[in-house]
């Protein structure tokens, strides 16, 4: 019950809320503190820990059009996040741009509201000084011409990358071919992406010569005839990949199986062995499966070979990144780095953080693409939970384009983040800037310190 001598304080304080509701509500975007933390970020030579980027020759996006073989717009958006829940009309080979923009140009109507959508927008804006919500017909025929343009010559990639997003080193997962250990650009970082491996129990597991460990043995000579020869030839793949420059391990298993992976005595991998899939039972290839994992945690700490860890939204069941606990409680020499921060499960990676940071560093790769909010959110609390050192980031593309877009959606996710801190007093400007040049930068090559060899960039001073 409201009685007449507390109403007074109450309505004092409405009135006070009042006053200073427009000041808590402001946009961050509109406040200096925003626009000043922003440029410092800008002007941090990032490390990007995570990308797709094909060989120039080779990259998805192309397509066939009235000028030739080249990226075009079409190609920009088939071959980005956008289109894995909404419609673009598909490019017919050879067509023409404008009936494929009269169909296409209404296909983003629903997605106007999504990450995966506006994660590009910046780049279009910025690197190409068009508005895509708005443009005239001529000039998204004008955009696309230019594209097509710029991807005659590799340099528009390097311009892109080195330049305009400001990223002077960036880790590749060549998943494409895992075993070839090849690397195509100065700018990149080479990954050994793991995994496929965790299915060697049979050579037929390998339709990709790309992926095949067995033609990498003949290679080198070696008899796969047993479980143990196997491991033989796992630790030859991990001196190879560490020969040609690989620094850290890549799996994306979470979109084939769960993460659940059990301490399987050897025996039972070992009756596995050899055998095809279709004499196996589903419970058999699982504790072969999980005891390769094991092993391959263990060779990431023998080659120092850190574990980026795809976690979260993959299959959804069992991916969670609290599935892989009693695997990094027990291996504490190796380095895990959970991607994508385990999103939707982010609050669940901060607490992992929380009792195992230690050994265990969170990459916020894609994940203001996936959602840009919860992105933000999840930043704000993991700055809470955790030394400023253990956070990275990466943009996930394979273009330069996607690549730009998803940058700049994460320096302005971070600054927003930063600057709210800082103007709710929570943290002091100086060292807003230096946690955010240590998640762009620092932390990645505190981690990976044979990459500071590579870096000639200066970065903003910052404590
Ligand atoms: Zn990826």
């Amino acid at each position: 019950m409201l009685r007449a001598r507390t109403f007074a304080p109450l309505l004092a304080s409405l009135l006070l809320w009042t006053f200073l509701a427009p000041a808590g509500a402001q946009n961050t975007r509109q406040t200096e503190t925003y626009a000043r933390v922003l440029d410092v970020l800008r002007a941090v030579p990032a490390i990007d820990t995570h990308d797709h980027l094909w060989p120039f020759d080779k990259l998805p996006g192309y397509q066939e059009t009235e000028r030739g073989r080249g990226m075009n717009l079409a190609g920009l958006w088939r071959n980005s996040y956008y289109t894995w829940y909404n419609p673009l009309t598909p490019w017919q080979p050879g067509q023409k741009f404008d009936p494929w923009w009269q169909q296409a140009k209404d296909d983003f109507d629903d997605a106007r509201a999504t990450s995966f959508y506006r994660y590009q927008l910046p780049a279009f804006q910025d690197l190409y000084g068009v508005d895509f919500e708005t443009m005239t017909d001529a000039e998204a025929a004008d955009l696309d011409a230019r594209i097509f343009d710029n991807y005659r010559d590799e340099k528009w990639l390097h311009h892109v990358v080195t330049e305009r997003a400001n990223i002077e080193l960036m880790f590749n997962d060549p998943y494409w071919d895992r075993l070839g250990f090849e690397t195509y650009y100065p700018f990149e970082v080479l990954v050994f992406n793991v995994t496929m491996l965790v299915q060697g129990f049979h050579r037929e597991e390998f339709t990709q010569p790309t992926d095949d460990p067995y033609l990498f043995a003949e290679r080198e000579g070696l008899r796969v005839e047993s479980l143990d020869d196997y491991l033989v030839l796992l630790d030859k793949l991990f001196e190879t990949a560490r020969a040609h420059g690989a620094v850290c391990l890549k799996t994306t298993l979470a979109y084939r199986r769960t993460l659940s992976f059990e301490n399987v005595p050897k025996e039972r991998a070992a009756a596995a062995f050899g055998r095809p899939r279709g004499e196996l039972s589903a419970a058999e290839i699982k504790d072969f499966e999980d005891y390769i994992m094991w092993r391959l945690v263990e060779l990431s700490a023998k080659w120092e070979l850190p574990f980026q860890i795809h976690t979260g939204d993959a299959r959804i069941q069992g991916s969670s990144p609290i599935l892989l606990v009693d695997l990094i409680e027990v291996n504490p020499q190796t380095k895990f780095i959970l991607f994508h921060g385990g999103f939707p499960w982010t609050d669940d990676t901060g607490v992992i953080l929380m009792r195992h940071s230690a050994h265990v560093w969170i990459d916020s790769v894609w994940l203001p693409t996936l959602s840009y909010s919860t992105a933000k959110r999840a930043y704000h609390e993991w700055l809470e939970m955790m030394p400023s050192t253990r956070i990275m980031w990466g943009a996930d593309c394979n273009h330069g384009e996607g690549i730009y877009g998803a940058t700049e959606f994460t320096r302005r996710c971070l600054a927003e983040v930063l600057a709210e801190k800082v103007d709710r007093g929570d943290l002091r400007e100086e060292h807003a800037l230096r946690i955010g040049r240590q998640i762009l930068r620092d932390n990645a090559l505190e981690l990976f310190p044979q990459l500071k060899a590579r870096v000639r960039k200066e970065a903003p001073n910052v404590p």
